[in-house]
């Protein structure tokens, strides 16, 4: 669906011919189920409700119902954009909505500043979960009082009780793999008790700890999820909502189920790692629509294998670290696997959506290199960042035959594949700055830039030969000498047909402005940070980041904040959003034009 799969661009780079939005066993579900109008019933009375709420009510406009349920405990990273593309794009393309629901109901770890962070990442990458006028937003927190009702039902139909055991009893009473668990002394007391004894856990008459609400299915599971799960504990702790309302919490897959259904999600997408929840899922709901308090069909639970990403990590827990032990400046560290790190690197959405539909989904875990995601972005900013010049290590080159007070105009296009993008003045005067590696005294084979008694073309201007160079007391040069033949300018008759192999970008002193230009690299140095049991901190890259005092042409200093640009022969780069000014303009290096790192591996 991406528009950038099929630019002029994309046909050219290493994985072109990959279907923009190919089929995948998700969709293929998601059509059968339309085909078969398995979910064209459903009523929906524009909130989310139980099935007595919805009873009433037209049937669902939405053809499929989707939802990404972040946990409000961190910054959204590169595996979080995968699950967004995925379940706000089944959404657009089948006609449904997909909801953002805080899956919130651990009120310990979880914040508001996390929740702020991840509804802006949500817009950043281009997805909405309003629909007409019905934002979808929702807290599971908000079903904390209707979760609370379904459990007493449960307990009343004899199907969950109050435990007394602590964890380890409970632990110990788990059995294992080969070995059936053993039933709590509490399982089989009279429902009534359990009641009366779970409503005193929600008014407080109980410490933290002492006792837990379990479902009551089946200690002899061989799937341990099905082992009498606990389903509330007592906690007393802040919510950043609810505040201190609630003194019990409900457990995440009691309460994930329920979310879902009280949505009218229709396809609830999820990693791996729990398909062997998913009996637990079907179970908690299957008794509740036999009770009468929710509606068939049920959501139906499907696993997606989750991104593994080459050269960066993606657990919470070790970017916590990673931001608290001071390895990255913050989360927006532009070289952090998060969102917001992303967009400050100035990595684009469409690079982003374009690197979801390319990787596709699959049941199978796999590891993606980090280059596809890189050439995704390559990709993308090839097609709309305007080009300009910078010279990121600048030396003096000094035009011996131009007049002190001369100004050629030469004319570079904003964009070589876009002339409606135009031409902009590049004054070319007597003093220029060039890169230092453009110019080598004593060349390697197949050096074809600046040498002495050599020729080249300055990018857009003439053709310069080298006439001589100067150093300082180290040897180190610092100007060089040259001539120009002003028969050789770009874009006159007969000036192209003088052969020159090397081809340089340069700036006017008097005109070019000084940079800060923010040199990022991977943030680790190896494929797999951390393999095996090594710690992944040993794997972090010691030059993920230089700065360069650099020069830039003057629109430069005129770039927003986020405005995206190639500089030519280097790569693309971004003006920093939080620190770029006209007056110090600041750029960050999002990616090279190349992948370095693939050449370097050979
Ligand atoms: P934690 O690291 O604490 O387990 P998480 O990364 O699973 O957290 P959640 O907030 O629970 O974070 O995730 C929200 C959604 O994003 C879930 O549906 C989860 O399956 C999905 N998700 C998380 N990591 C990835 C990943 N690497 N690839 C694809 N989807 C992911
Ligand atoms: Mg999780």
């Amino acid at each position: 669906m991406s528009s950038n799969a099929s630019s002029p661009s994309a046909a050219s780079a290493p994985n072109a011919g990959l279907p923009a939005h190919g089929s995948n066993f998700i969709r293929q579900i998601i059509e059968a189920d339309l085909a078969s109008r398995k979910h064209a019933l459903r009523r929906w009375s524009g909130h989310p409700g139980s099935a007595r709420e919805q009873a009433l009510s037209p049937t669902d406009p939405a053809r499929i119902r989707t939802r990404f349920p972040p946990e409000p405990n961190g910054y959204l990273h590169f595996g979080h954009a995968k699950s967004i593309c995925l379940n706000f794009g089944l959404a657009r393309d089948y006609e449904g909505v997909c909801h953002l629901r805080f899956d919130d109901t651990n009120p310990a770890r979880e914040e508001q500043e996390y929740v702020d962070s991840i509804v802006d990442s949500v817009r950043w990458l281009g997805f909405s979960w309003t629909n007409g006028n019905t934002e979808h937003r929702y807290f599971a927190s908000d079903y904390f009082e209707t979760l609370y009702q379904f459990a007493e039902a449960l307990i009343a139909a004899g199907l969950a009780y109050v435990d007394h055991q602590n964890a380890d009893e409970m632990r110990a009473n788990r059995g294992t793999l080969t070995e059936p668990g053993r039933p709590s002394p509490d399982r089989d007391r009279a429902a009534g008790e359990h009641l009366e004894e779970f409503r005193r856990m929600r008014a407080g008459e109980f410490p933290d700890g002492s006792r837990v609400l379990r479902l009551r299915i089946d200690m002899a599971s061989p799937n341990m999820n099905m082992r009498d799960p606990a389903i509330y504990r007592i906690r007393r702790a802040h919510h950043h909502r609810t505040g201190d309302a609630w003194c019990i919490y409900p457990l995440y897959d009691y309460t994930h189920c329920i979310s879902d259904a009280l949505e009218n999600i229709t396809h609830s997408i999820c990693t791996l790692e729990f398909e062997d929840h998913r009996p637990l899922y079907d179970w908690v709901l299957d008794r509740l629509v036999d009770l009468g308090h929710l509606q068939r069909p049920m959501p139906q639970q499907i696993e997606f294998a989750r991104l593994n990403l080459t050269y960066v990590v993606l657990s919470k827990r070790k970017l916590i670290q990673l931001v608290d032990e001071g390895h990255v400046a913050g989360w927006d560290d532009p070289r952090m696997p998060t969102l917001v790190g992303a967009r400050r690197r100035g990595y684009t959405a469409a690079g982003f959506r374009l690197f979801a539909e390319r990787i596709g989904v699959a049941r199978a875990d796999s590891w993606i290199d980090f280059s596809v995601l890189e050439d995704c972005m390559r990709e993308d900013l090839n097609a709309h960042a305007q080009r300009r010049v910078a010279v990121l290590d600048p030396i003096r080159l000094v035009i011996d035959n131009f007049e002190p007070a001369q100004t050629e105009i030469c004319h570079a296009p904003n964009h070589p594949q876009h002339a409606e993008l135009g031409v902009r003045d590049m004054p070319l005067t007597r003093e220029l700055w060039i890169e230092r590696d453009d110019f080598s005294i004593t060349p390697p084979k197949g050096f074809f830039r600046l040498t002495p008694g050599a020729e080249v073309r300055l990018r857009y201007g003439f053709i310069i030969r080298c006439v001589g160079y100067e150093t300082d007391d180290s040897g180190r040069v610092t100007t060089v000498h040259c001539t120009y033949d002003p028969d050789t300018r770009s874009g006159t008759p007969g000036a192209e047909s003088r052969k020159v192999k090397g081809n340089i970008h340069w700036l006017s002193t008097r005109h070019a402005v000084p940079l800060e230009v923010r040199l990022y690299d991977r943030l680790f140095g190896v494929a797999h940070p951390g393999a095996g049991e090594r710690d992944f901190l040993l794997d972090l890259n010691p030059n993920s980041v230089g700065i360069s005092q650099a020069m830039g042409e003057p629109a430069l200093a005129r770039a927003v904040a986020e405005e995206r640009v190639q500089f030519e022969r280097h790569g693309y780069y971004v003006a920093d959003r939080v620190d770029h000014t006209g007056d110090r303009p600041v750029f960050n290096r999002t990616v090279g034009l190349r992948d370095s790192w693939g050449r370097a591996a050979g």
